[in-house]
């Protein structure tokens, strides 16, 4: 099988080629296309997400100190949705479509028709380690290919679990996990995939589009930065601060599309920091180390990292750190500068800081002056921002009134733009990631209603050309 148990030793880089070689001939061989096999497939997941829900949970507590209930709702049963999702719509996605053809060419059929790609790669990170890992196996499945999943070796006890359990649910044949880091992703970049599905830092997305060049294989990147939020005055602030407590401190702020920072637009800073500070004691009460429903930082590396941010401004509420518990408490930073190490780089844990801005055009220049971020948010009651905002700014989503939901919607493909990264996923969106669209035009023999196009062209047969095309 494709791998060994973390605890031993994770697979051999000398074992990738063999085990992508593996793969290749199972979807050579034709066995991963039928809507049948995809079905299989997509409801042994659901089995193995089930059935195998308690292990799951605690590899997420270990690695993540994810309570329960957000493993739930942000992994387990989001994984769950989209397969249910999948299963009801697939038929219907994958069906040709008919599409006309110009009268030229008339008597003649023209349909586009999905196809899959064959192997893909998907590599996935730490920070929702089921979710990240097979959400988009789910789309690699349903569009009929074979794939690798590469989980994080930053979530190792999750890593571990995929290793173990997918293989005891899924077609072994078609579908391999890879446990380890660098090496053993080196070693997979260095195969020829139909397609790469990386979730992750841009540094390393620069690393995979680099390898994918050597095939000319398709990329999709999934990508983060800093998603912002602006927070228009007049608005519901008690709400709003809830809201974006909620999507900030979800996973403890390890979230790609949590709101990064505030952009507190003319007098809202002071009063928004206040209803901040309220909801974060009402979420998590006055010693969030103590509550159930906080998380943790992943590793010391990241712990340390975070902890240098919480001097950039003013703490109006949390602060308080355990490196021992990996603990930072969820922290509101007032007053913050634009210019101060946290509004360098994505922050990517659970530090919120609000920064001020006189008004609307102010917030927008700030956004545009900036990499396209992964999210946008804002809370507003007014619709010519809402307008002025989906027109004005890119993003890779927006969501005006309420942060990080947008991926719950299945339809809605979730992707970046820019530096947030390349293609989108989650269900009709992931056939269109995961398959290829063959144009196929189709003109009987019967009758030859080409002959005006062949030569000699005669001037009769110019006239009725120039008029047709
Ligand atoms: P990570 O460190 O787990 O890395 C992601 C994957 O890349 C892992 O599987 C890792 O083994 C692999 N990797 C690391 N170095 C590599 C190399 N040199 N060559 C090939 N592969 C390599 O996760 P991370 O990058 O810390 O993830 C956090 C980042 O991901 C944040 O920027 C976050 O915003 C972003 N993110 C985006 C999404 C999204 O859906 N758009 C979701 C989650 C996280």
């Amino acid at each position: 099988m494709a791998h060994t148990n973390a605890s031993e030793s994770l697979t051999l880089t000398s074992e990738i080629p063999q085990i992508v070689a593996g793969l290749r001939a199972t979807f050579d061989s034709g066995r991963t296309k039928p809507l049948s096999w995809r079905r299989a497939q997509l409801r042994a997941l659901r089995r193995m997400l089930t059935e195998e829900r308690p292990t799951l949970e605690k590899a997420l507590r270990s690695d993540l100190g994810k309570p329960p209930v957000e493993a739930h709702t942000t992994e387990i049963g989001f994984v769950v949705n989209e397969i249910d999702h999948t299963l009801r719509h697939l038929a219907s996605w994958l069906r040709p479509q008919r599409v006309s053809v110009p009268v030229a060419l008339a008597p003649a059929r023209a349909r586009r028709v999905r196809e899959p790609l064959g192997v893909v790669l998907v590599v996935s990170p730490w920070n929702y380690p089921v979710n990240l890992s097979l959400a988009p196996l789910v789309g690699a499945i349903a569009a009929g290919n074979a794939a690798v999943l590469k989980p994080s070796e930053l979530a190792p006890a999750t890593s571990a679990a995929l290793a173990d359990l997918l293989p005891r649910y899924l077609d072994t044949s078609a579908v391999a996990v890879v446990e380890g880091g660098v090496p053993e992703s080196t070693a997979l970049l260095a195969e020829r995939f139909d397609h790469i599905f990386y979730t992750g830092n841009a540094a390393v997305a620069r690393i995979v589009m680099a390898a994918a060049v050597r095939h000319l294989t398709p990329v999709t990147l999934e990508l983060g930065g800093k998603s912002p939020a602006i927070v228009d005055p007049g608005v519901d602030l008690a709400t709003t601060a809830r809201r974006l407590a909620w999507g900030k401190f979800t996973n403890a702020g390890q979230t790609c599309v949590a709101p990064d920072y505030v952009l507190a637009v003319g007098d809202t800073a002071e009063p928004l920091q206040r209803e901040l500070a309220a909801a974060v004691t009402e979420m998590f009460g006055t010693d969030p180390a103590t509550s159930a429903d906080y998380g943790r930082i992943v590793n010391e590396r990241h712990f340390d990292r975070l902890s240098a941010l919480l001097d950039s401004g003013k703490v109006v509420a949390g602060g308080r750190t355990d490196r021992e518990e990996l603990y930072i408490a969820p922290t509101v930073l007032g007053d913050v500068e634009p210019d101060t190490p946290v509004m360098a780089e994505e922050i990517f844990g659970p530090i919120l800081p609000v920064v001020r801005v006189p008004d609307l055009d102010a917030a927008i220049r700030f956004v545009n002056e900036r990499d396209k971020p992964l999210a946008l948010y804002a809370f507003t009651d007014s619709d010519t921002t809402k307008r002025r905002l989906t027109t004005e700014t890119s993003s890779g989503a927006l969501g005006f009134g309420l942060p990080i939901a947008h991926l719950a919607v299945p339809d809605l493909p979730f992707g970046g733009v820019g530096e947030s990264g390349m293609g989108a996923y989650h269900s009709a969106a992931s056939i269109d990631t995961f398959s290829h669209t063959k144009s196929v035009l189709d003109k009987s023999l019967l009758m030859d209603t080409m002959r005006v196009a062949y030569a000699p062209v005669s001037q009769a047969k110019e006239r009725i050309l120039r008029r047709l095309l």
